[in-house]
């Protein structure tokens, strides 16, 4: 019955003899939805994907691929698509921010119908969602991949001083070349970089644009009188003992400061001045104030508000599906992966790799009558960026807590060779492969290696 290395193109090809059947089906449902409707955008599909981030992209590809023009509607307001990864490299000048981003309408499925809206509620008994323009959208199956939500007015000041005098955040479209700008202008003096204690997407971020400023820092001779803080509101610098031994070292020996248990709270753009709470130890429940010439925030993040306030999400908001399988916990024919889900790992592209794979096995084995479930085992993955040619590459399960590596080498050490695969092979690989639903990440690498 379970078919952990099961890969979704298996269940697309069994899929495949069975599709015919579903496209005259699903013609009959279009001619009956267009009834008072524009016919070629109807209001009724197979399958809705909320989203057409990395995660909703990798899905909805090879749904629609499989189940034929149109059965497939996504759902997504944006203009254009970002392969995030690549910000950590554009807030350092190692690639430009035009290498990052892509039409949406190039990326989007061409069997697909785009939907140029958000979502603003769910009704998973009725089988619809509502757009933000009031229309009603019926699915026979839902999956949502709305990525998660940055809060920038959770800090103090934060939104109106983002992207001015020094003050910058690799997390944002808007301000990931002003990082660039501001290590390049920085003369010396206090730089701080910090992570918040909430859940975020890819949590080597902070630190990576901390290892890369450094390094210029070094190298336009002005380190000596240069003072580097590291802020995080967590009680380790990575969640893997194995990478956060390494790490550590290397802050050791570039003079890198770490902050345990320090989130930042109000940022005082008049005095240049940035506020922590500490929330650990004998300071605890009392407050730090530090003058910066430089600082990188990290915003707090957390679940979307539309996904929080609806029947689909668990406590803490987050879409609260089964964490092998990826159905919802409580409505069958809903789905979720990727950074908006409940899915107990580390918020990156490289856990959407896998979760794709299994969420598309499954959902389609819902469709064609298939039992082969397939399970995640919460693989993910952080490539650490310590300089502009070295590299740690974490791989794990956020299930285990446990190392998953694909090489037949010791990851945690510093590589040129992991640089090089993270900053030009992998982004090939998401715009050729990842987008259009072809790539299920690294797993059967790690056999060919004879790592498993
Ligand atoms: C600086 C930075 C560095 C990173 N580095 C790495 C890395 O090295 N490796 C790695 O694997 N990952 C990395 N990540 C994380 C990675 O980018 C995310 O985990 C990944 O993009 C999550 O995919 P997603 O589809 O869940 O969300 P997203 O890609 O964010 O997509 C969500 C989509 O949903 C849409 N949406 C939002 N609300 C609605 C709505 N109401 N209705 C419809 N659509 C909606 C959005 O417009 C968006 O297009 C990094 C991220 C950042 C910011």
């Amino acid at each position: 019955m379970v078919l952990a290395s099961l890969t979704p193109l298996s269940a697309v090809a069994r899929a495949g003899a069975r599709s015919s059947a579903f496209q005259s089906r699903r013609f009959l449902a279009q001619v009956v939805n267009a009834k008072g409707h524009d016919q070629s955008t109807p209001s009724s599909y197979k399958v809705v994907v909320v989203g057409g981030g990395s995660a909703g992209l990798s899905v909805a590809s090879t749904l629609a691929e499989t189940l034929g023009n149109k059965a497939v509607a996504v759902v997504e307001p944006s203009d254009v698509h970002y392969y995030q990864p690549l910000w950590t490299f554009v807030g350092s000048g190692l690639k430009t921010f035009d290498e990052s981003k892509m039409a949406m309408s190039e990326v989007m499925p061409e069997k697909a119908q785009w939907i140029k809206d958000s979502v603003a509620s769910f009704n998973p008994k009725q089988n619809t969602v509502v757009l933000a323009n009031g229309e009603s959208i019926s699915y026979d199956y839902l999956v949502v991949a709305a990525g998660i939500q940055t809060n920038w007015g959770k800090i103090k000041n934060l939104p109106e001083t983002l992207g001015k005098n020094g003050v910058t955040s690799n997390y944002s479209a808007q301000s990931v070349q002003k990082t660039d700008e501001f290590i390049k202008a920085f003369k010396g003096g206090n730089a701080l970089f910090t992570m918040p204690s909430t859940p975020i997407k890819c949590a080597g971020a902070p630190q990576k644009i901390m290892y890369l400023a450094e390094e210029q820092w070094r190298k336009a001779g002005i380190r000596s009188q240069t003072n580097i803080n590291y802020f995080t509101g967590l009680g380790k610098i990575f969640a893997i003992d194995k990478y956060a031994n390494e790490l550590l070292k290397i802050c050791k020996k570039r003079d890198l400061n770490i902050n345990f248990f320090t989130d930042l709270t109000e940022i005082k753009p008049e005095s240049k001045e940035a506020v922590f709470n500490i929330l650990a130890g004998e300071a605890k429940g009392t407050t730090l104030t530090l003058p910066y010439e430089f600082l990188h925030v990290t915003p707090p993040m957390g679940a979307p508000e539309f996904i929080k306030s609806s029947p689909l999400s668990n406590a803490d908001g987050w879409v609260d599906v089964d964490k092998e399988t990826l159905r919802h916990n409580k409505f069958s024919n809903v789905y979720s992966l990727g950074d908006c889900s409940s899915l107990p790992t580390s918020k990156t592209a490289a856990a959407i790799t896998a979760q794709s794979a299994v969420l598309k096995n499954n959902l389609l084995g819902d469709i064609y009558g298939d039992n082969q479930v397939a399970k995640y085992d919460g693989y993910t993955s952080c490539p650490l960026v310590t300089g502009s040619e070295s590299l740690i590459l974490a791989e794990f399960s956020g299930y285990t807590g446990q190392p998953q590596e694909t090489f037949p080498f010791d990851q945690s050490k510093e590589r040129f060779s992991t640089y090089l695969l993270t900053k030009e092979v992998i982004p090939e690989i998401y715009w050729k492969s990842m987008v259009k639903g072809t790539w299920d990440g690294p797993a059967k690498y790690r056999k060919l290696f004879g790592v498993v």
